[in-house]
């Protein structure tokens, strides 16, 4: 590997210039006072191994890896975190000066830092969880959610037989319920979290009945444009203690900067001020 004076990093995808994490890896780099670059990379599906192989001859020491690359980007990888393998997919890669690829996931500990900020006082044994939605980000969800310790996890998803594939995967403490029906499945739970992209700008509204939820649950959005979503606008009505879900894209970075760049960011207001200004 050809050794640089500043050390690169940069995200691959496609589509990728959508994404916001130039906007904070640039921010945390300038403020750390490292000379390093963060680049956004749009790649085909065809030119991804070619990519992944040669950008740490190039002077990378890692990427994230977005839409649609991040389960191909696992399986490309010699090194697998269990929480990537666990998930099924890689969202950051780091490259070893041994020349091995090392894969990880970090949407799942984005989402608990989150969790965990905006919500100090919810346990995992407080009672169920409930999630909407089964496509990446839900996989995160769930599997930090069982890593965490809650008992039961009621989960709902347009297409059942995805939720149902969750669940013969992840075990029977995930409990799956009707798209129909998702209303009813929110008694008694102390979270809810929508890992849907129903909500979403330019998507349609995210339309599941939230009478029956108590205002002791906290109620998480993994949408963050528009930052407060209509579901986050009725929790809050109830009386829910609600979270964003920019702090889950901020927090998920963390992990990975350190690795690439040797220090850890911190997460706090000004951070958010630099992507919502994105
Ligand atoms: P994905 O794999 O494409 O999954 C999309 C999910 O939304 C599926 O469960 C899908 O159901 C459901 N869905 C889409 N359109 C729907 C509709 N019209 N009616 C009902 N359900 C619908 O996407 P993803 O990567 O999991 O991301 C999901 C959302 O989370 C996105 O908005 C993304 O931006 C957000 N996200 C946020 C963060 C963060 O850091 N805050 C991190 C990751 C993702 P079907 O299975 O039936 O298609």
């Amino acid at each position: 590997m050809t050794e640089q004076p500043f050390p690169l990093a940069g995200v691959i995808g496609q589509p990728v210039a959508h994404s916001r994490s130039p906007a904070l890896h640039g921010f945390w780099l300038k403020r750390a006072g490292i000379r390093g670059y963060y680049i956004p990379m749009e790649v085909s599906q065809a030119d991804l191994e070619q990519a992944i192989r040669t950008l740490p001859k190039l002077g990378f020491v890692g990427v994230n890896v977005t839409i649609p690359h991040k389960e191909r980007a696992l399986a490309l990888a010699d090194v697998v975190t269990d929480r990537a393998a666990l998930i099924g997919a890689a969202n950051t890669l780091i490259f070893r000066r041994d020349g091995k690829i090392h894969a990880d996931n970090t949407d799942g500990y984005g989402f608990m830092e989150n969790l965990r900020l905006g919500a100090p006082s919810w346990r995992p044994e407080a009672g169920p969880a409930a999630v909407l939605g089964a496509g990446g980000a839900a996989r995160a969800v769930l599997a930090s959610l069982l890593d965490a310790g809650v008992g039961e996890i009621r989960l709902s998803n347009r297409t059942r037989a995805r939720a149902e594939a969750l669940r013969a995967e992840f075990g029977s403490r995930v409990r799956v319920f009707d798209w129909v029906q998702a209303g009813n499945m929110l008694e008694g739970v102390k979270l809810l979290a929508n890992a849907t992209s129903l909500g979403m700008t330019g998507k349609p509204e995210l339309r599941v009945p939230l009478d029956a939820l108590e205002q002791d649950a906290v109620v998480t959005d993994l949408v963050y444009t528009p930052l407060d979503t209509p579901l986050l606008q009725k929790a809050r009505k109830i009386g829910c203690t609600t979270i964003d879900g920019l702090g889950m894209l901020i927090h998920q970075a963390v992990p990975a900067f350190e690795r690439w760049f040797g220090a850890r960011p911190e997460v706090d207001g000004e951070t958010r001020k630099v992507l919502l200004n994105a």
